[in-house]
């Protein structure tokens, strides 16, 4: 079969080794305890099920939606928005509900880029942004994210010719892998920049409601004249343990919501309708279980820290997201560091070089494990590196 230059352009799957040596284990009877995927193991509150049931059984739902999001779905997201960041949003022209917050991400390039024009992408980074932009025929430009800026771009190193075919800059806050936050101050300073130099910022806000500790993630659409230049993507898949469901949004700047929706015209045919009920029932219903499910992960990302801490790991403070994003402790690369945790005691991280060449000397651990699970992997982790 031929396969496209744009597919070959996105590279090998850099985990296929870690797969075999897994696969290996598991034949020799070995218990593997999987902490590489970031995806909640807790169930959905059953009021956000329930809503999907009766919206299942409405003939309405059975046939198509309307492409952009149903205009309930689209109201219920900008009052969830003005609740939660004193934002306004014009629910018809400025929200478009998505199949997931990666299927918009994913397309946006197609709507905003020319083949040859630059995507300004994290390093490290959620793949998505890179493989979406090579995919539209675009080049990625990676920003390195250095653990001494805070995880941040440093936006006065882009060289010029490069921000000259800029048209779009992807950031992540609170970020999948590193954990880290960023502040509305900085999203100011990323505003004023995209204006000066007329980018697009696409912010990625899918863990806003992932925090700790009465930390509250701002928005981008915060920061001062942030609609003229900037699109925030949002997911129910983490808030409410729902990444089966595939439901998300895109909120902001008009022209770049109403343009990704013009190219999801020509791709898909909108949500489930019955998806989007239970996204109603999700964002304007008690937000109890969002709490109860977040002190779950509090208590994890607690007992990761100080177990993982008592055998000398560099672990950070960890304000947001279920990541735990961990300097290689021993100096060599974070593929074959994973590789050595893997065999001496069958837990599985996710070495750094997934999210980009600057994560190389790091791995992710996910907390999105059952507790025993978790803690059983702990006790292992300590156990086989604790002396040294
Ligand atoms: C999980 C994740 C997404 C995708 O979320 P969906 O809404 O399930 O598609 C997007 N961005 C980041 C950074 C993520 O970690």
């Amino acid at each position: 079969m031929h396969v496209a230059q744009r597919l070959e352009r996105i590279g090998a799957y850099l985990f296929a080794d870690l797969d075999r040596k897994q696969e290996e284990l598991q034949k020799r009877g070995v218990d593997v305890i999987n902490l590489s995927v970031g995806d909640p193991d807790l169930p959905t509150p059953p009021h956000i099920i329930d809503a999907l049931m009766e919206g299942a059984s409405d003939a309405r739902s059975h046939r198509y939606p309307p492409y952009s999001g149903t205009l309930e779905y689209k109201t219920a997201v900008a009052d969830w928005f003005r609740r939660r960041f004193d934002v306004a949003l014009e629910p018809a022209t400025e929200v478009l509900a998505l199949i997931g917050s990666k299927e918009g991400l994913a397309h946006l390039p197609w709507a905003t880029m020319n083949p040859g024009d630059v995507a300004l992408v994290p390093d490290p980074g959620y793949p998505v942004y890179r493989s979406a932009t090579i995919m539209a025929d675009g080049v990625p430009y990676m920003m390195p994210m250095a653990r001494t800026r805070g995880f941040q771009p440093d936006l006065a190193a882009i060289p010029q010719d490069v921000l000259k075919k800029a048209k779009v800059m992807f950031l992540n806050y609170p970020n999948n892998p590193t954990a880290a936050t960023a502040t509305l101050e900085f999203f100011n300073e990323a505003v004023s920049f995209a204006r000066r130099h007329r980018i697009l910022l696409a912010h990625d806000n899918s863990y806003s409601e992932i925090t700790y500790d009465g930390y509250r993630a701002p928005s981008i659409l915060q920061a001062d004249d942030a609609k003229d230049v900037a699109i925030e993507f949002h997911s129910l898949s983490k808030t409410y343990c729902m990444t089966g469901w595939r439901v998300g949004f895109v909120a902001g700047n008009a022209g770049a919501v109403g343009t990704l929706g013009k190219v999801k015209t020509n791709i898909d045919s909108g949500v489930f309708r019955a998806v989007q009920q239970a996204g109603i029932a999700a964002l304007t219903g008690s937000q109890d279980p969002v709490r109860d499910r977040l002190r779950v992960f509090q208590g994890r990302r607690d007992r990761v820290t100080k177990a993982l801490r008592s055998i000398g790991w560099d672990i950070p403070e960890i304000k947001a997201t279920f990541y735990v994003w961990i300097p290689v402790p021993d100096g060599t690369d974070g593929a074959q560091f994973a590789a050595k945790v893997l065999e001496r005691t069958g837990v599985l991280v996710t070495p750094g070089a997934g999210y980009g060449k600057e994560g190389e000397k790091y791995m992710r651990l996910s907390t999105t494990i059952a507790d025993k699970r978790l803690d059983e992997a702990l006790g292992r982790l300590v156990d086989a590196f604790g002396k040294g």
